[in-house]
């Protein structure tokens, strides 16, 4: 069908879910079903570091409970990194690439002395590896890095366009040179995401406003690598009491304890339906 949703819930599983993840799940999953589409479930389980298999188990529980079953068994992200490397050394021959050995400490150190450029994830990195002529003995870990500003000439003006704020004119450039491969895990959220919503067809792509700002990121990507770009609806978070975002807010109860004490999941969900749909978003395809 035309204008058919492709839609993906894309929990990380390193904690348990909570009522902001089943809003998200469920606008994921209503617009799909509203558009004759597809609702997938992708796990972005590639933080070793973070992520516990438990997780996943309790994720797709939870779901299930909520009567949000997807059309696909999920994703694994930890399965598909191959195709990530095959990203990255496609970068890397563009010549867009760079190693970086810096630990945590040496850069906030380095950012002592350097002007100080600051993006929404904070402080862009200083840009001391970025003519770095190392040792070739050097055999510390190290990252890979987008040169930012190689990045930006090759792929020119860039811009997006959101179901909720329309058209968004991208400025990337504002990260500074971002982590594409990480030293301690592959790829980088950002490298990894903006794959695989290519690869699964993904649009338009629905998830919460706190990652509106990465958008920016992910559509240099889609330029430099030559992927679709799909159009996006960052959704309105749920706040807690206390003004936070939910998944930081102590208020926030796991779907999962709610679950194992009998409460109806497809209840709740309603009561999400009710509450929460925002005015000026039709459930309907662009
Ligand atoms: N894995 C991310 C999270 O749990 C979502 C990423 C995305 O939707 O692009 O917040």
């Amino acid at each position: 069908m035309e204008n058919a949703a492709i839609t993906r819930f894309a929990p990380s599983p390193n904690g348990a879910l909570h009522l902001g993840h089943a809003l998200s799940a469920l606008y994921c999953h209503d617009l799909a079903r509203s558009t004759g589409g597809r609702f997938l479930v992708r796990i972005e389980d590639i933080d070793g570091s973070r992520s516990r298999a438990e997780h996943i188990d309790r994720a797709l529980a939870d779901l299930a409970w909520l009567g949000l079953d997807p059309d696909e068994p999920p994703l694994l992200q930890s399965s598909c990194i191959p195709r990530y490397r095959a990203a990255r050394d496609r970068l890397l021959g563009d010549g867009l690439l760079y190693r970086c050995w810096c630990t945590r400490a040496e850069i906030t150190e380095a950012l002592r002395y350097a002007p100080v450029r600051h993006g929404p994830d904070g402080p862009a990195y200083p840009g001391t590896c970025r003519h770095a002529a190392r040792a070739d003995g050097e055999d510390r870990p190290y990252s890979w890095r987008l040169d930012m500003a190689a990045a930006l000439e090759r792929a020119g003006p860039l811009g997006w366009r959101d179901l909720m704020r329309g058209e968004v004119a991208a400025n990337p450039g504002r990260f500074g040179d971002i982590v594409i491969w990480r030293k301690d895990a592959p790829a980088s959220y950002h490298l990894a995401a903006t794959l695989d919503d290519a690869a699964q067809h993904i649009g338009p792509v629905v998830r919460g406003a706190d990652l509106f700002d990465y958008t920016d990121i992910h559509v240099l990507l889609q330029a430099l690598l030559q992927l679709p770009q799909p159009c996006y609806w960052h959704h309105p978070l749920l706040l807690g009491p206390d003004g936070e975002k939910l998944a930081k807010s102590k208020d926030s109860p796991a779907l999962e304890v709610r679950r194992l004490a009998g409460e109806d999941g497809r209840i709740l969900a309603e009561e999400l339906r009710a509450h929460h749909f925002p005015a000026g978003i039709s459930l309907t395809a662009p």
